[in-house]
This record gives C-alpha cells, sequence and structure tokens, in this order.
C-alpha cells in the first residue's frame, strides 16, 4: 500500500485513541508536515527510486532530535524546545524515505521504568489499560502497540527500550554499545545510553537498525560493524541463569517457552551461574547519577528552555541532587569509580559466559506491571530495572520479545548475546517471535 495511505490509517487511530477513545497518550506531537512527506516518498515510489525504509511509519521518543519538531523530554524543562537539527539517526531514516509521523511521550528525561514521570500526563498500556506501559520508552513501544505506526525508535540505558517492549507485548531491541550514533540524543547516562528499536516482527527491526547503525563521526564511541543478517541456526547453546525474581510465574511462563523453542529446534540448554547480577542495579544508578548531572548543566535556562531544577519533577531532582552529591571530590573514589569497577566485574563475567554459551536467555522484568497512578516506593520502581541494566554495564546487545500472557498481561524474554553479535541475537529471537 501507498505510504499516504498507510499513512491516513495510522493518523486516524492516532486521532480515535490517543487523547480520545482509549486515552493512550503516547503521541505528544504529530509531525505536522506528515502528508506533505508521504506524498513525496510515494513519488519516488512510482519512480521506483525510493530508499530502504519507503513506506515504513515511523514514531520517535521525545528525546531525539527531529528538525522541527519537539523534543521535550517529556519534561516541563524543555516544553518550548523546538529541535534545530537532526540526530545523526533521523538523518539516515530520512535518507532511506522512513517518514516520521510524530514524537512519543516517555519518562521525564528518560528517568524512570513506568512512564509516569512525565510531566504531560502517562501512557497507557494499550495491551491493558489500567495498567503502565512500562518506560522510559514508553510512548514509543505504547504506539507500536497500539497501531499508531510500524516502528518506533527509543533509548536504553538501563532497559528503557526492553521493559515497554515487555509489558506492551512488542518486540524491542537495545543494540550494542556504540552500534548506533548517540548524536542528537539528549542524554540521561551517556557511558550506557542506546537508541534502539520497537517493532511488531523481526524483520522490520533487522531493516531499521540496518539503516541506523554504523559509524559515525560525530560520536566517537559509534562503531562499524558488519550489515545483520538473519541466520540459519545450527546447534546452539543457550545460556540460563538461575535468578531469583519476584514472581515466580515469570520464571515458569519463560522456562516453558525456551524449552518448547529449544526443542523444535534442537538447541542445547545449559544452565550458568552470573554471581554479581545481584549488583547490577547498584551499579547502574550511581554511574547513571553522576553522569546524568553532569549532562544536565546545561539546562541552566540560558540557552535551553528553564533551569532544569526549576522546572523538573520530582525524580529527576533526586537525580539532580544525588549527582551532585556523590561527584564531591570526598565521595568520588566511593562511588562512582567504585560502580566503574563493579561494572568492569558485570562485563567480564559476560565475556566469560559467551565462552560456554552462544546466547544467554532470561526474563525482561522480574515482575507484572503495576497500576497506573498507584503510588509505588523509589526502590520498587527501580527493582523493575534487575534484569536490564545488566546488558547495558556489560555494553552487550539485548533483544525483548514477547513469551506468553499471565492474566492477560504481555510478558517478554530476554535474549543477550557477545558484543556485535546482533545478527545471532535476532536470529535466535526470530524463532520465539514466529511463535507467538
Ligand atoms: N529505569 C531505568 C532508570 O530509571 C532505566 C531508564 C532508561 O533506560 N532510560 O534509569
Amino acid at each position: 500500500m501507498e505510504t499516504e495511505k498507510r499513512l491516513q490509517i495510522y493518523l486516524k487511530e492516532i486521532e480515535k485513541n490517543n487523547q480520545k477513545g482509549k486515552k493512550i497518550n503516547a503521541i505528544l506531537q504529530i509531525n505536522p508536515n506528515s502528508e506533505k512527506e508521504a506524498k513525496e516518498i510515494d513519488k519516488k515510489l512510482e519512480k521506483g527510486k525510493a530508499g530502504k525504509l519507503a513506506g515504513k511509519i515511523i514514531a520517535v521518543k521525545a528525546n531525539i532530535n527531529v528538525k522541527n519538531l519537539q523534543a521535550s523530554c517529556a519534561s516541563l524543562t524543555l516544553k518550548d524546545y523546538i529541535s534545530g537539527y537532526d540526530a545523526s539517526v533521523i538523518e539516515k531514516i530520512k535518507k532511506e524515505d522512513g517518514l516520521i509521523i510524530g514524537i512519543t511521550n516517555m519518562d521525564e528525561f528518560a528517568c524512570g521504568s513506568s512512564g509516569e514521570t512525565s510531566a504531560f500526563s502517562p501512557c497507557k498500556n494499550p495491551a491493558c489499560l489500567d495498567l503502565i506501559p512500562g518506560g522510559s520508552s514508553s510512548g514509543s513501544a505504547a504506539a507500536v502497540a497500539a497501531g499508531f505506526c510500524d516502528l518506533a525508535l527509543g533509548s536504553d540505558t538501563g532497559g528503557s527500550i526492553r521493559n515497554p517492549a515487555s509489558h506492551c507485548g512488542v518486540i524491542g531491541v537495545k543494540p550494542s554499545y556504540g552500534l548506533v550514533s548517540r548524536y542528537g540524543l539528549i542524554d540521561l547516562s551517556m557511558s550506557l545510553d542506546q537508541i534502539g528499536v520497537f517493532s511488531k516482527n523481526i524483520d522490520d527491526a533487522v531493516l531499521l537498525l540496518n539503516v541506523i547503525k554504523g559509524k559515525d563521526e560525530k560520536d566517537a564511541t559509534s562503531f562499524e560493524s558488519k550489515e545483520i543478517r538473519l541466520e540459519k541456526l545450527n546447534k546452539i547453546t543457550i545460556g540460563i541463569p538461575k535468578i531469583n525474581i519476584q514472581d515466580s510465574r515469570i520464571n515458569k511462563l519463560i522456562d516453558d517457552k525456551v524449552n518448547e523453542i529449544a526443542k523444535k529446534n534442537n538447541w542445547e540448554l545449559v544452565d550458568i551461574k552470573l554471581e554479581h547480577v545481584n549488583l547490577g542495579v547498584q551499579t547502574y544508578y550511581p554511574i547513571c547519577y553522576v553522569e546524568f548531572f553532569s549532562g544536565t548543566r546545561k539546562f541552566d535556562g540560558r540557552r535551553f528552555g528553564k533551569k532544569i531544577e526549576e522546572s523538573c519533577g520530582e525524580e529527576v531532582l533526586r537525580r539532580i541532587l544525588g549527582g551532585s552529591e556523590i561527584s564531591k571530590a570526598e565521595f568520588k573514589g566511593l562511588y562512582y569509580r567504585r560502580a566503574l569497577k563493579a561494572k568492569n566485574i558485570i562485563k567480564k563475567e559476560f565475556e566469560d559466559a559467551f565462552k560456554d554459551v552462544d546466547v544467554i536467555i532470561m526474563p525482561t522484568v522480574p515482575r507484572l506491571p503495576h497500576k497506573l497512578n498507584s503510588k509505588i516506593s523509589v526502590e520498587e520502581m527501580y527493582g523493575y530495572d534487575v534484569l536490564t541494566v545488566l546488558a547495558n554495564l556489560a555494553e552487550i546487545p539485548a533483544i525483548s520479545v514477547p513469551a506468553g500472557k499471565i492474566d492477560n498481561v504481555p510478558v517478554g524474554l530476554q535474549v543477550l548475546a557477545p558484543r556485535f553479535s546482533e545478527s545471532l541475537m535476532l536470529s535466535v529471537a526470530e524463532q520465539f517471535s514466529e511463535t507467538k
């Protein structure tokens, strides 16, 4: 179908259920030029000159700069901020004729796991409307799940793509650190942040990742990498770590699913031990706080928006104050350097594990999502991240794919692979998504 027709279908669905109807609130802004841009893409398609993404409709998280659209980070601090340039990923998408339909809701400055810290009201989980969609890329996951777009971009610092993907029942990919340029992403924690994708199927995820990946002169940590291809997998070995999680029904569901798929594919399953996974959250947060504090110093009200401390919500303020405290000279060796040491231990632990197994599979989130606006403690909120922060700390790729449902709520499983083994990871994940 032509791009314009497909766009109209999505725009109608947004009109019906974003602010009205189900009031999902996944989209904060619609691209006012989308119809004109769709027509241009269709003209190229007619001439046989269109790029790889022609016909695909893509939504973008509000912390990624898209020229002339809002990059508010769902914060009052940047409420009126309009991007003056395209992030490198957006440049690449436009070059391949992907169509940006709009900007998605999120936790403020990507701080959160529920979508509830957005200054513009949380977004709902399209799969179960009274529950949180997960976060921080809540609107991107919800937009794909609600049928507002084909694909969406999110960012994942400690799970922000995989967590909402799991809760909303869609696919979410966090690439290896450095696979995708971060230029134009408003950072949460620059040594952990990665831009990644949400999709309904693996083929679309592969397509978009291949477009956005690659070395970028504007991001020194980015790398060139081989084209991602789905491979036919021969006998592979899957590592299953023993991890106690809050909701044992999730372990059971995922165990059953993994056994079923492994049997069908003749994969070998081996139990593995990851000694330091319980240190993930304590390692992640000090790094995140310090880097966030440092990254937000530019929001002093002079160049962009308002002064952040005077306009942000509680969670953002907690991280700024916490980050400023532990950045003080007297604490430096105590928290930040220690956390970096622990990060290396976790990284090494995964490198060692991958000497014996090809990929590792575990749940994405240790519990089911809570009811929207039911106050939970900070510790409980950070507890959502225990299984997702690991891939960011280890700098490896991880994907969440739907594994089934508990009480009608989607539950995802995570496939983790060695650094830059996206092809292997997606090929394994494909076997799960086929049986959805
Ligand atoms: N939930 C984690 C946090 O609040 C992860 C967020 C993210 O990946 N952006 O920091």
